[in-house]
Parts: C-alpha cells; sequence; structure tokens
C-alpha cells in the first residue's frame, strides 16, 4: 500500500465549528479506510490571533468527536528554525525580497486567506527596489515585510474532488508575503514546509483554499520539495449561505459539546452531507471509516439550514 499521511490542521484562533468538523472527519476517514498516518498539527503562528486555552479545548472537541491521531499535536511555533532555513534558502536563490507596503495588507497574510480574504493582487512595488534588507528598513523605519517571488507560471493539479485545476498565482494574487513586518512567518510558507518535511501526501481542506494550492505549489518547486495530492472540499455553509467563521453557537462543537449533545449525532449528520446515505441517526466516527467515500461526497457546498439540534 501507498503511504497515506495526512494532517489535521486547526488554527486555534476561535472555535471549531461543523466545518471544520467535517474537513476533520473526511480526512480521517480517507486516512483510517487506507491505513494510513493522521498527524494533528497545530497552526499557532499568528499569535495576535490565537487565543489562550483555545488549543486545549480544540483537542477535547477532536476527542468528542470521537477522532484520533498518530503524530502530534505539532505545533508550528515549535518549527519556527525550519521556516527560517526555507526563507534563507529562497532568499540565496534570489526568489524572496524585502518590500515596504502597507502593514495592513501584509499582515493579513499570516493568517490562511479563506476566499473573501483574498486582496487585490500585489503589483509587485517592491520587487527589486532595494538593494539589502537594510535599505528597506531605512525606507521604512523598521523591519520589511519578505514577499516571494512568484514565478510567472500556470500552476496545474489534480484535485481529488474538483478535478484538475490549472492557476496562475503571479496574475492573481502576485507576489505572496513570506514574513510579515512583525517577523511572522506566513501561512503558504509554514503550510508549504510542513507539509513536506512531515511527509504529508494527502492535503484535505476547504475549497476556500484552492487558491493557496498553487502558491505552495509554487515554494515547493522553488525549495525541490515534494507536493502532497490535494482534495478540496465544498464548504459548509450557514443557513444564509455565509462560510462558517462568526460565533454562532448551534455550530460550534464547544457549545454543542457543553449543551450535552451526542457527538455520534453530530458525526452522523455531517456523514450524510458527506454522501454516507445510510448513516442513520447516530453514527460514530469509527464507524464510518469504509462507509465514506470521496466519490459520493456531494460536489456543491452544504448548507445548513435546519440542524436536528437546535429544536
Ligand atoms: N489552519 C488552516 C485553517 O484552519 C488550515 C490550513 C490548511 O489545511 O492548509 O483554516
Amino acid at each position: 500500500m501507498l503511504p497515506f499521511r495526512t494532517r489535521l490542521a486547526p488554527s486555534p484562533t476561535g472555535f471549531l465549528h461543523l466545518g471544520n468538523a467535517r474537513t476533520f472527519l473526511v480526512n480521517w476517514w480517507m486516512a483510517r479506510a487506507a491505513g494510513g498516518t493522521v498527524v494533528l498539527r497545530i497552526e499557532d503562528l499568528d499569535r495576535s490571533r490565537v487565543k489562550e486555552g483555545f488549543v486545549e479545548r480544540q483537542i477535547e472537541d477532536l476527542r468528542w468527536l470521537g477522532l484520533d491521531w498518530d503524530e502530534g499535536p505539532l505545533l508550528q511555533s515549535t518549527r519556527l528554525d525550519r521556516y527560517a532555513a526555507a526563507f534563507e534558502r529562497l532568499r540565496a536563490l534570489g526568489l524572496a525580497y524585502p518590500c515596504v507596503c502597507s502593514r495592513r495588507e501584509i499582515r493579513a497574510a499570516a493568517g490562511a486567506p479563506h476566499a473573501e480574504d483574498e486582496g487585490p493582487t500585489y503589483p509587485g512595488t517592491c520587487r527589486g527596489r532595494f538593494p539589502d534588507e537594510a535599505a528597506a528598513r531605512e525606507t521604512r523605519g523598521g523591519a520589511p515585510a519578505w514577499r516571494f517571488v512568484t514565478p510567472d507560471d500556470e500552476f496545474r493539479f489534480d484535485d481529488r474532488v474538483r478535478g484538475e485545476v490549472r492557476a496562475r498565482p503571479a496574475r492573481s494574487g502576485g507576489d505572496f508575503v513570506l514574513r510579515t513586518v512583525d517577523g511572522i512567518w506566513s501561512y503558504q510558507l509554514a503550510v508549504a514546509v510542513d507539509d513536506a518535511e512531515t511527509g504529508i501526501t494527502e492535503v484535505v481542506r476547504g475549497d476556500d483554499l484552492v487558491p493557496s494550492t498553487p502558491r505552495q505549489l509554487a515554494l515547493l518547486r522553488a525549495l525541490e520539495l515534494p507536493a502532497p495530492r490535494y482534495a478540496h472540499l465544498p464548504l459548509v455553509l450557514d443557513g444564509a449561505g455565509a462560510r462558517l467563521a462568526k460565533r454562532r453557537g448551534d455550530t460550534e462543537l464547544a457549545t454543542l459539546r457543553e449543551r450535552g449533545v451526542d457527538p455520534e449525532e453530530v458525526v452522523a449528520f455531517l456523514a450524510r452531507h458527506s454522501g454516507v446515505d445510510d448513516a442513520g441517526a447516530r453514527l460514530a466516527a469509527a464507524a464510518g471509516v469504509g462507509r465514506f467515500s470521496l466519490d459520493r461526497l456531494p460536489r456543491s457546498p452544504v448548507s445548513l439550514r435546519s440542524l436536528p439540534w437546535s429544536a
């Protein structure tokens, strides 16, 4: 059997919701059915957004759902030297440059850029502008950010849900941030390095991250690191059709847990919305292994109009 290593990658910046739960369950069902390895990775690089105690809370939520993992939790905050090393390689290759453009725009790069956060294409203002970091530092009056010289190539990958995806990141988004002015390694850099260095073969995540994939592929190619396979899942939306992000009690795992909702009801509900027709009213996460199939996963977003437990 081919090695199959996947990761559950929560960011401890908010409550885990049903959308996260669906991604983690699908990941876990695929890994367990393949006899694979599950790595729990905590994406905690953006210190200003990480909330106190959330790593523990999210781990409790995952266990409550019935999930487990074989490696981790691996905290990205313990791997800063690895991101620095990759950054130095890019810099030595002439593929990173200092940037003094607006702080707000650059700050936004630290978190995973879910669809609606996708900003305008960076026009390349600082590419080739400064002979060295000191010159950029002087112009800005402080540490510059660093951007990646994004190649003007089309990147393609075979998504296990969406089929062939082609994108030209240099034309949509442009040179993206590797390190913010606050010295935070960007989501793109950290994820590319972690996936490759921890031997991840399968990335299963929400399809609002599709635009990140060609960027991560560009980094992997530049760093001569192997690329995983990708499966981007249609999003779980709230009743009004918006991505689940804001606080809404009946979609948050911690709230359901505190209210005494049976986790097997939650798993069954998510399984039914993931193409497991015979999930019944209650399903243990482990009982979904072998019943879930990516081929039957609905290709359109899941809309949470009525939740069985919010009567
Ligand atoms: N930590 C990211 C999130 O919670 C996931 C990133 C990924 O799967 O690449 O949105």
